[in-house]
């Protein structure tokens, strides 16, 4: 594929996006600028980061941290927004927390109290989002909705985070009522964490197979690769 198709065929996939994401908004009664997209880059390289930037896109999400710092370094001239949402080892905290603008994948205090640490406090508070397990998946990071206000708790008072909201990735289906009622669980556990108190403005969910769904269900964060960059190579690690 030359170069010229590849570039043509992303700008393609990206402007058909956004209409379904908009046409979603408008089917669902939301404020589309109330949705916000988050392009998953991983697996692709800083070219079709750079594309889709000069498109408008500003905000990149990466799972793999090495992947991150990497195309970080690649890409450092533009004014990109990064969102951290891997898997978090611990002693890898100190790149997630300077690196980053929002870390949607915190689900233990331990962490949340490293990046807490080590966020520079030249930089303003990071961006957490809790990861919530809501199935209950062995396979899966999060932690159980029946923990997660305590978390939140102890989290809202880390003064160099700033706690925003919670993060799902449900399990797969294609049922569309299956996929609304995860996302409904992870909306009604957010707005009972803010009868406690709380102020979480965000709802990070929604991917290429169900981001209608969550849109019906007051995603703020939508976080979708596949369907804008096309398949990526397997990076199961
Ligand atoms: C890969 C990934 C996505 C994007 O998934 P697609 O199905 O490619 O849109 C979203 N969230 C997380 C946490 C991911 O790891």
């Amino acid at each position: 594929m030359s170069h010229q198709a590849h570039s043509k065929s992303l700008s393609e996939r990206y402007a058909q996006l956004c209409q379904s994401i908009n046409a979603a908004c408008l089917r669902h009664g939301r404020d589309p600028s109330a949705v916000c997209l988050l392009a998953v880059s991983k697996g692709h390289d800083h070219d079709a980061i750079e594309q889709l930037y000069a498109l408008g896109q500003k905000r990149f999400a990466e799972s793999y941290l090495n992947e991150a710092l990497k195309k970080q370094q690649q890409l450092a001239a533009l004014d990109i927004e990064w969102h951290y949402i891997g898997r978090i080892q611990s002693n890898k905290t100190v790149a997630i927390a300077n690196d980053f603008s929002w870390v949607h994948s915190v689900d233990r205090l331990k962490i949340a109290q490293r990046l807490n640490q080590q966020r520079q406090d030249k930089l303003p508070p990071l961006n957490i989002c809790i990861q919530i397990n809501i199935n209950d998946e062995a396979s899966k990071g999060g932690i159980s909705a029946d923990d997660s206000l305590s978390l939140a708790q102890q989290i809202s008072l880390l003064p160099k985070l700033r706690l925003r909201g919670l993060m799902v990735l449900p399990q797969r289906t294609i049922d569309f009522g299956q996929q609304r009622q995860a996302f409904s669980r992870l909306r009604q556990l957010r707005d009972f964490i803010n009868t406690k108190g709380l102020h979480l403005d965000t709802l990070s969910m929604g991917m290429s197979g169900d981001y209608e769904a969550a849109i019906a269900e007051q995603s703020t964060k939508l976080r979708i690769g596949s369907v804008l960059f096309g398949p990526r190579p397997d990076l199961s690690a």
